[in-house]
């Protein structure tokens, strides 16, 4: 994992992981993605069934970022933002994690009036990842008061130009509470280096996917080099690199390879904060 990711500090004392491009032979690269935390941030078959257990193991007990305490939590996209296509790819990712929610616990974590992904108007400006602890909290106590977005950048992208996508969330602790609790989150997608014509395109349901795990309060399973909390990928155990919660994708050529589905240990960790 050489040319791995950088720590850089960000305000709010949280921190994000940033990465350059991995290259290997075959012209084949990893592209990372990216969360915004409050660190101090072959498969078979079986792939598809639901752990109902939760389980952190130990070297991966410092990986949650924090949890929304309240639940469904509404996601919505800029009206017109994404096409029709993208838009059932952010929906499938959506229903990956309400599908195992709802068999694992017996709800839907991700729910809006536009079920499960609502449009807000066009001209609504885009909160950035580095914004998420400058602006109100999206809860009260009567619930969600704005949907999380998740954004599609298409200039200005600020997180380095192998960063698919990027999460960011604002923890606070709370006391009586197990973990950190998010008040607000976006989910930026960078659109200014990848999925245009010419450009690399990742499956972006699978980055969603990733990115969702991120929103609701898991991090990476490793990052490239070892750093506070994280192994080092390259002396993980294998279903670390199995796990949709990877920090990077491969790629053959420009295509983007798939991972839509929730591993063993994304279900595990997702188990215990829910
Ligand atoms: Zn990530």
């Amino acid at each position: 994992m050489e040319g791995g990711p950088r720590l850089r500090s960000l305000p709010g004392g949280a921190v994000t992981v940033v990465g350059r491009f991995l290259s290997s032979k075959g012209g084949r690269y990893l592209a990372v993605l990216a969360a915004l935390t409050s660190l101090s941030s072959s498969c078979s078959g079986s792939r598809d069934d639901v752990t109902k257990e939760c389980l952190i193991p130990n070297d991966q007990k410092g990986t949650i970022g924090g949890r929304w305490t309240v639940k469904p939590v509404p996601l919505a996209v800029i009206v017109n933002d994404f096409s029709a296509v993208e838009m059932n790819e952010l929906r499938a990712a959506i229903g990956t994690w309400n599908s195992f929610f709802s068999a694992s616990k017996g709800f839907k974590l991700f729910v809006a009036s536009g079920a499960p992904l609502s449009s807000v108007p066009a001209g609504t400006p885009k909160i950035r990842t580095n914004e998420a602890c400058s602006v109100s909290s999206f809860v009260t106590a009567s619930g969600f008061v704005q949907p999380i977005l998740i954004e599609k950048i298409v200039s200005g992208w600020t997180h380095g130009g192998s960063v698919i996508a990027q999460t960011g969330t604002c923890p606070n602790t709370v006391q009586g509470q197990p973990y950190r609790v998010f008040s607000t989150g976006v989910i930026e997608m960078n659109f200014e280096n990848y999925f245009a014509p010419g450009l690399p395109r990742p499956d972006l349901q699978s980055v969603i996917l990733h990115e969702l795990g991120h929103l609701l309060g898991l991090g990476h399973t490793c990052e490239a080099q070892a750093q506070k909390n994280f192994l080092a990928c390259a002396e993980a155990p294998k279903e670390y690199l199995q796990a949709v919660m990877f920090p990077s994708l491969g790629f053959d050529g420009n295509t983007g390879r798939i991972k839509r589905s929730l591993q063993q240990n994304d279900q595990q960790r997702a188990n215990c904060l829910y």
